[in-house]
């Protein structure tokens, strides 16, 4: 129940809006709030206009929170309240308000304080009437927006209380389960003071009031995006995770790497490829060679005739007109053929073996049926059309196509699922060749939130479906890896370590997702440094999205008391991040460890179909759909949102497009380099 979305209405009070509707700004800055930082769970049902009209508010109100046959769990008003004359929101929804919200109101009283004094300006009201929560917004869509910004990540699960959730499931886990689930935290005591680019409310503030700032991505609470308030510092380790939160590091130790760096690591730590035998059979595509493969026979092994027809012995003057007696038959078929004398035939199929002594092969289509066997069932004699018939026509010589001990194949070329070099294989007698070893993969999930992904009935508040395990092993197996699957284990030390020891033992390489971030329960990198001795090569790179990835590699004993090192990969929990950064890190490091050259994703460049809007500091690996132009020219359309928490930001993609930092957008006819996940479309 506590999944189910969250039924908003908004209510536009705005006499000029009320006559011309074209003149509202509101709905679209309100609505792209709720969809942009809402997590997906609200759903913006009814919209209306009313004029600055206490009775005409307070009757739009109650359709929705007395009448409708569906609760709206929140109601957004904007506009009217500021101090004008026809301000007299905040007077029509008290009056309407069953339980008032004061604390509402002040957090976003406190948030816009932040800003500018200017906010005293503002009057809201907020509260519960019958099973929804109403909330007053000013009018200016900055405005509006901001106090929404300031208020919606608390408000599910208010709105879930009075809608008439039982409020004992909804507590299970207290306060820092709340906070979790609605991706915020507390301050624990710490100043809230916040940086902040200008900021405009419009109708209740002077237009431009500016405030001073720290730093460039100075922010507000609650926009569902990353908020730094200090610069930052270097601290040697990873979280002692038995010291607690308060303990805990407030700035990653990992240097940020960029994502150039980050692959160079990968390439430097990742172990060389295992050299193994490997039987000539349906499991060898995708392997690489690691030897040069010779031709063990000749191709074909036997004088063999390219046509069906007539096996002659050529005369001198390679005049063959004449008729002549067909002494014996050569199928495609093993076992002995006899051999044949000058003015004598054969009659041969294609693909058979020559009789000794036969030099050429005279198409049926140049002979004439002359005398028959009594019964009528063979042929006796046969005329023969042709003159100037040269040795060896319709002949494929023994070896003609592959002479034995030919290098057929070359070390580093890998076996391809298309079949030609099975093909080969298989045609010179070669059963077993040497290649790399494929590593096995583990595929774990992190997170106490996290729950098998068909495991049935509605989620708890607070319980997420596990994305990433079963997207990843697909990736991977699609990839021609063997995959394990770990499972998913709990945001606890002891059982984070049990599980990855036991992984080690299993597999050679180790995905993980989640527990990579800043939290006290992020113990991947604690687990990994400090109980398994592993080593942290990276541990944050400038990428959006995906920047915690880590990466790791961990010695250990193999069964038979070798040291080997094994890798692991402790991707971001977000969906996206997870499999853009699967695309990016983990399969160059598969591919290398399967001798697979070069390593990665195909590189090609392509042009912006529409504007893309950049991130201003960090590279963005835009999920996107390339197909081919009328031109030839490759052409790339972006798959829409790209949250990393967006799982179908990927849906539909076929490749990665490496897009700059950068202030403005990339204009449409722009090129870029694409990394290739899946095969080229044809125009959209
Ligand atoms: P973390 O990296 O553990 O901080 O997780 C970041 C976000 O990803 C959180 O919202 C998690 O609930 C979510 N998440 C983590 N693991 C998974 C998963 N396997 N499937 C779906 N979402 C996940
Ligand atoms: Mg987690």
């Amino acid at each position: 129940m506590s999944n189910a979305t969250l039924r908003v209405a908004l209510l536009i009070v705005s006499t000029t809006a009320a006559r011309d509707p074209s003149t509202d700004a509101s709905q679209a800055a309100l609505s792209s709030v709720l969809e942009e930082e809402g997590d997906g769970r609200w759903e913006l049902v009814d919209t209306k206009i009313v004029p600055d009209v206490a009775t005409q508010i307070q009757q739009q109100l109650m359709l929705w929170t007395d009448v409708a046959a569906e609760t709206f769990n929140l109601i957004l008003t904007t506009g009217g309240t500021g101090f004008a004359v026809a301000d007299n929101t905040p007077e029509a929804v008290s009056a309407l308000i069953h339980k008032p919200a004061p604390g509402l109101v002040h957090g976003m009283l406190a948030a816009s304080l932040n800003v500018t004094p200017f906010a005293m300006m503002s009057r809201p009201v907020a509260g519960v009437r019958n099973r929804s929560i109403i909330i007053t917004l000013p009018g200016s869509p900055k405005g509006a927006r901001e106090n929404l910004q300031a208020v919606l990540k608390t408000l599910p699960h208010a709105c879930l209380q009075a809608a008439g959730m039982d409020s004992r499931s909804l507590h299970v886990g207290g306060t820092k389960k709340l906070e979790a689930e609605a991706g915020i935290k507390s301050s624990g005591g710490h100043s809230h003071s916040h940086d902040h680019h200008r900021h405009d409310h419009g109708n209740n503030h002077p237009p431009s009031h500016s405030h001073g700032h720290g730093h460039s991505h100075g922010h507000s609470h609650g926009h569902g995006h990353l908020v730094r308030h200090t610069a930052p510092s270097t601290n040697p380790l990873s979280n002692d995770p038995s010291l607690g939160p308060s303990r805990r590091n407030r700035e990653s130790p990992y240097p940020m790497l960029s994502v150039n760096n980050a692959l160079s690591k990968i390439k430097d730590h990742t172990p060389l490829p295992e050299v193994v035998t490997l039987k000539v059979d349906r499991s060898l595509p995708g392997h690489v060679l690691a030897e040069d493969v010779q031709a063990r026979e000749n191709v074909p092994a036997f004088r063999a005739s390219i046509v069906d027809g007539y096996a002659v012995v050529v005369p001198r003057d390679g005049n063959l007109r004449g008729v002549f007696p067909v002494v014996s038959v050569s199928h495609a078929s093993p076992g002995e053929v006899e051999p044949l004398k000058e003015g004598e035939i054969t009659r041969i199929t294609t693909g058979a073996p020559l009789p000794p002594g036969a030099t050429s092969v005279i198409m049926v289509e140049d002979t004439i049926l002359k005398t028959m066997t009594d019964d009528g069932k063979e042929e006796k004699e046969v005329e023969i059309l042709a003159d100037n018939v040269q040795k060896g026509e319709n002949i494929r010589e023994v070896g003609s196509d592959i002479k034995t001990g030919t290098i057929i194949l070359s070390k580093g070329e890998q076996i391809s699922a298309v079949g030609g070099e099975i093909g080969l294989l298989a045609a010179v007698g070669v059963a077993e060749v040497k290649a790399y070893r494929k590593p096995v993969i583990g595929v774990l999930s992190t997170g106490d939130e996290i729950v098998q992904h068909d495991r049935p009935g509605d989620l708890r508040l607070g319980e997420v479906r596990d994305t990433n395990r079963i997207t990843l092993m697909t990736a991977a197996k699609e990839c021609g890896y063997e995959v394990v699957d770990l499972g998913i284990t709990a945001d606890k030390p002891s059982t984070l370590e049990e599980t990855l020891r036991d992984a080690l033992r299993r597999v050679d390489f180790i995905i993980t997702t989640g527990g990579v971030s800043m939290g006290e329960l992020d113990l991947l990198k604690p687990t990994i440094e400090r109980s398994l001795g592993g080593t942290i090569h990276f541990g944050r790179v400038a990428m959006k999205p995906g920047k915690p990835t880590t990466f790791a590699t961990v010695p250990v004993k193999d069964n038979a008391g070798e040291r080997v090192t094994k890798v692991i990969f402790s991707l971001p929990g977000n969906p996206a991040s997870a499999i853009v950064t699967f695309h990016l890190f983990v399969l160059p490091s598969l591919h290398q460890m399967s001798g697979i050259s070069p390593a990665g994703l195909t590189r090609v460049p392509v042009t912006l179909v529409h504007d893309f809007v950049l991130d201003k500091t960090r590279p963005e690996y835009h999920r996107a759909i390339v197909s081919v132009g009328k031109d030839g020219n490759l052409l790339a359309a972006s798959t829409g949102g790209q949250r990393s928490s967006k799982v179908g930001s990927l849906r539909g993609a076929n490749c990665l497009l490496c897009m700059p930092s950068g202030k403005g957008p990339l204009k449409k006819g722009s090129k870029v380099d694409a990394l290739l996940m899946g095969g080229i479309r044809s125009e959209l």
